[in-house]
């Protein structure tokens, strides 16, 4: 009688409680597993930014979900995005992706209950700064009202930890040269893009004053170039490219007749433009350097630092560059300059150096050949595919 008692007991216990707990510490292990360093949430993966960084950050053993509205970024129908597929293809590692607008809380939700996400890098965002002054509100609309919801779906997941890709164009004209993170910001954002920027690094400084626990970086770009050296994935404008080192690739190519320089009369050495272009594997790397900030316990609020050379380049440089590195003649006009335009624009990117342990190393002739390689390689960008 007592043995058949022990029996049902043992049963019972396997049952109700060595079952469950296999369960509970299997499914623990597969998340902490999968996690390898931790869980990224990847805004606007889909795009330039996003898809060099997913690389980067499935190399270095986090783990990535990435989503993104497609409104940028090439898709088949029903399908992942190419530069996704591509992604994959580079890495031999399978991307988990939701087609999600960070304007909705409740999909925002849904992806923050799947997952148990340790980090958020947020890249989606609407760039085009011509568009921008056309249309307004679209862009405070994605920009800063997506943004705050995804900053409040965060929160009320407890996930605290966020990398925001901001721009140096919060820093409007510069005052002095290079420009340093104390450099003053929003005073001459001339378009409504960089006041996105603007407000977006505001309304985090305020988050972070109200809630101690939250880390929050802030990585002001300069101007991210070039391509992943595969040749399978790089910058993909639809329509008439807007910077510079795209119309000049689409120039090598005969996508189009000639590059407009917009003014020769800067003061300059050269009378062009002067910007600090920087690679975009360099760019994604300094996002996992800024994902290590995040161990040093000290490091409460937030941090703004600069993603750049510190090196200027002007433009006849940069089609200089752009015609060795292809070996194809760029035609160019001389045109007006163009309205809101600065004549030099360079970072001082030491706190990076020294806080974050961050270099940039790729050369201007770096960043023209992988464009070219990418250029020629994929010559209507993702689409053709
Ligand atoms: P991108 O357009 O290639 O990538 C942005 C991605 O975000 C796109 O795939 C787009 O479909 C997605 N997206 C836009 N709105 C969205 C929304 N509401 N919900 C979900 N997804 C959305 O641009 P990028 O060059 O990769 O830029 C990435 C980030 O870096 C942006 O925030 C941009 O402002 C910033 N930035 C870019 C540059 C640059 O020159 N590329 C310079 C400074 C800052
Ligand atoms: N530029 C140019 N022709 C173009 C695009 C850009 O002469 O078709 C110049 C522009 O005036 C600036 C530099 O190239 O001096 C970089 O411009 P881009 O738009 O790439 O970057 P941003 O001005 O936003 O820093």
């Amino acid at each position: 009688m007592i043995s058949i008692t022990n029996g049902i007991y043992t049963l019972a216990s396997i049952y109700y409680v060595i079952i469950p707990i296999g369960y509970l510490t299997k499914w623990w292990f597969t998340e902490k597993e999968m996690a390898g360093k931790g869980l990224v949430l990847v805004t606007g993966g889909a795009g330039y930014v996003g898809s060099h960084t997913i690389i980067e950050l499935l190399n270095s053993n986090y783990s990535v979900v990435a989503i993104d509205n497609l409104v940028n970024c090439y898709a088949e129908k029903n399908q992942k995005p190419e530069s996704l597929k591509r992604v994959e293809k580079i890495t031999g590692k399978q991307i988990v992706f939701y087609n999600v607008d960070i304007r909705d809380k409740l999909a925002l939700e849904k992806v923050f209950k799947t997952h148990k996400i340790d980090f958020v890098i947020h890249f989606a965002a609407l760039k085009a700064v011509g568009e921008s002054v056309q249309i307004p509100l679209m862009y405070y609309q994605n920009n800063i009202a997506g943004s705050s919801t995804l900053f409040q779906v965060m929160s009320d997941f407890s996930v605290k930890k966020l990398v925001f890709s901001s721009s140096a164009t919060v820093y409007g004209t510069p005052q002095y040269l290079p420009i340093t993170e104390e450099h003053i910001t929003g005073q001459g954002c001339t378009n409504p893009y960089g006041k996105t920027k603007y407000f977006v690094e505001e309304i985090l400084k305020d988050v972070c004053t109200s809630d101690k626990e939250w880390q929050v970086i802030l990585l002001r770009y300069f101007n991210p170039v070039g391509a992943h050296e595969s040749g399978l994935i790089g910058e993909n404008p639809s329509g008439i490219p807007n910077n510079l080192m795209p119309y000049i690739s689409q120039v090598a190519v005969g996508r189009r007749d000639c590059l407009k320089i917009f003014g020769d009369d800067y003061e300059t050495p050269d009378g062009t433009g002067v910007r600090d272009y920087i690679h975009i594997t360099d760019l994604a790397s300094g996002h996992l350097k800024a994902l290590h900030k995040f161990k040093d316990p000290s490091f409460v609020g937030w941090k703004a630092y600069n993603l750049g050379t510190g090196k200027g380049c002007s433009v006849l440089e940069m089609v200089k560059a752009f015609e060795k590195a292809s070996g194809r003649k760029i035609k160019y006009e001389i045109v007006e300059r163009r309205d809101g335009d600065v004549a030099a624009s360079y970072a001082d990117p030491s706190l990076a150096n020294i806080e974050l342990d961050w270099v940039a190393h790729k050369s201007i002739h770096d960043m023209c050949a992988d464009t070219w390689n990418w250029q020629v390689n994929n010559p209507k960008g993702f689409e053709q595919s």
